[in-house]
This record gives structure tokens, C-alpha cells and sequence, in this order.
């Protein structure tokens, strides 16, 4: 955190936390080391409305936050876009899922987190993604040829454009086993319920693939993560932002990618009686 200077004195911080072992972890850490920083600490929760599972992890966050002093504010898809993630993947299944599940829960969830910052007026937005999560991304992001989306976000972001709050990743080079080795010493429990989605996922495949690799090759993963800062640093990209015509946010597009995707959601039950 100070290498990277991801905080400074004063700063306001919105922590992403899902009640899964990385976010509370990350939660823990920098509620013990606030005043050192000098930062005030508010958690974010984003209820993508996922039955049997959204619930048992929000459960696990309000006990931390409680316990540890941070105020946790509470948002969701059905209050922002109206409809849960169940609803959307439903349509989606209706329609031969041309698009997945994590892709429409992480398109809606990263635009939810950035609004709820941009409201509590927070400088940074921290999230729990680990070094296997960025070495996951980087490759998905290479299968699918998909150049500029790795570029977007390192350890810390600049503030490209006024309405995006700038993200910061504490656990960039942190593997997840040492998170989940840390949260296993400090006893931070969250419920054993796995995502009914993540078997629609290729971060999954990857994932095991990887893990894999690593049986053989210990260093892979931070291989991958250098692989993926020498390309960012060979290819900056130039942020060209528009503006979304339904929400007013930053987008690449006549309109962000939540509008584009909520749209369709719309579009499939206006034209459906259940
Ligand atoms: Fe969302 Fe996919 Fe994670 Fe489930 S597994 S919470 S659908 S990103």
C-alpha cells in the first residue's frame, strides 16, 4: 500500500466487500490500519440478487463490519436497475445466453460500486482482487482477444474521468492462498455457499487450469502479472470517454454498457407475460 502510495492521508475509502473471504480480509486489514493510513473506511455491498447465496454472504459482511467498526451501506440490482441477477440470467437463458452470467453481474455490480462511491463522495474504491484473480482476468482478456480491457486497471488507477472513482487493489500481488491463509489465522469465517453462476464461467477453467500449472510451475502466476504490466506499460491506452444518453455516466459508447445490457433485460419482459 505505501510502495504504490494506493492511499493518502484523508483520504475516504469505499471497500468492496461480498462476505467472501478476500473482501473481509481486505476489510480487516485496512480497518487495523486506518489510522495509520488516516483514512476513513466505509464498506459497499452490492446485492446482485442471487437466491441461496447473496443473502448468506451479506449475513457474514454485517457481522465484520459491525465488528470492526465500519459502516457497511447497502445497494443492489433490483434497487438500481430493477430487476435481480436471477431475473436477468433467466432472460439471458431465454435469449441462448449470448452473453454469461458473470458478465452481466459484472458489468451491472462494477457500475453499482462506482455510483455508491461517487455518492458517499469516496477518493478511492478498494477491492479484494488477488493476484490469481489479475493473472484469471489477463488471460480470459487474451482468449477472447480482447486487447484494451486489460489496460484499464492495475494496482492503482489514475482518475480518468471526474464521475469514476479511482480503484485500488491492496492484494494485487498477494496469491490467494496467503489471503485465505491470513483469514484462516484471524478466524474471518464466510459461509461455505458457492455461486449457482460459476459454472457458466470461464474464469472457472481458467482458474483450475492455472492452479494446475502452478502444481508444476510455482511462479506462473506472477509470470502472468509481469507479462500483463509489460504490455500495459508498452500499449498505453488513451481513455476516450462519451456520454451515456440514458445515465450520464462515462461510457465508450451512445450508452454504458449496464444501460445497453439493462435495456435488453427491459425489452425481454415487456415483451413477455409470465
Ligand atoms: Fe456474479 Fe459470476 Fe461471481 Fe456469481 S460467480 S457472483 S454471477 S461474477
Amino acid at each position: 500500500m505505501e510502495k504504490f502510495k494506493l492511499f493518502k492521508p484523508g483520504d475516504r475509502v469505499a471497500v468492496a466487500v461480498s462476505g467472501g473471504k478476500d473482501s473481509l480480509t481486505l476489510l480487516y486489514l485496512l480497518s487495523k490500519y486506518r489510522d495509520r493510513l488516516g483514512v476513513e473506511l466505509v464498506a459497499v455491498l452490492v446485492d446482485e440478487g442471487i437466491s441461496g447465496y447473496r443473502e448468506y454472504k451479506q449475513l457474514a459482511a454485517e457481522k465484520y463490519a459491525r465488528a470492526w467498526g465500519v459502516r457497511l451501506c447497502v445497494t443492489s440490482f433490483k434497487e438500481g436497475f430493477g430487476f435481480t441477477l436471477d431475473e436477468v440470467v433467466f432472460a439471458l437463458m431465454m435469449e441462448g445466453l449470448s452473453v454469461k452470467p458473470c458478465s452481466a453481474c459484472g458489468v451491472f455490480r462494477r457500475y453499482l460500486l462506482n455510483r455508491i462511491a461517487l455518492d458517499l463522495g469516496a477518493d478511492k474504491l478498494a477491492t479484494a482482487h488477488n493476484l490469481d484473480d489479475e493473472a484469471q482476468a489477463f488471460l480470459m482478456n487474451a482468449i477472447q482477444a480482447n486487447l484494451t480491457a486489460f489496460l484499464k486497471e492495475g494496482i492503482v488507477d489514475i482518475k480518468a474521468h471526474e464521475l469514476l472513482v479511482p480503484r485500488v487493489k491492496p492484494f494485487y500481488f498477494t496469491p490467494e492462498k496467503e489471503v485465505m491463509t491470513y483469514a484462516l489465522l484471524h478466524t474471518i469465517e464466510s459461509p461455505y455457499v458457492e455461486c449457482p453462476y460459476i459454472v457458466y464461467s470461464i474464469r472457472n477453467v481458467v482458474r483450475r487450469w492455472l492452479n494446475y500449472i502452478e502444481l508444476e510451475d510455482p511462479m506462473v502466476k506472477y509470470r502472468v502479472l509481469a507479462l500483463k504490466e509489460l504490455l500495459t506499460g508498452i500499449c498505453k491506452e488513451v481513455s476516450d470517454f462519451r456520454t451515456c444518453k440514458i445515465c450520464g455516466m462515462p461510457s465508450s459508447g451512445d450508452l454504458c454498457k449496464a444501460c445497453e445490457l439493462s435495456e435488453r433485460v427491459r425489452s425481454f419482459y415487456s415483451r413477455k407475460s409470465f
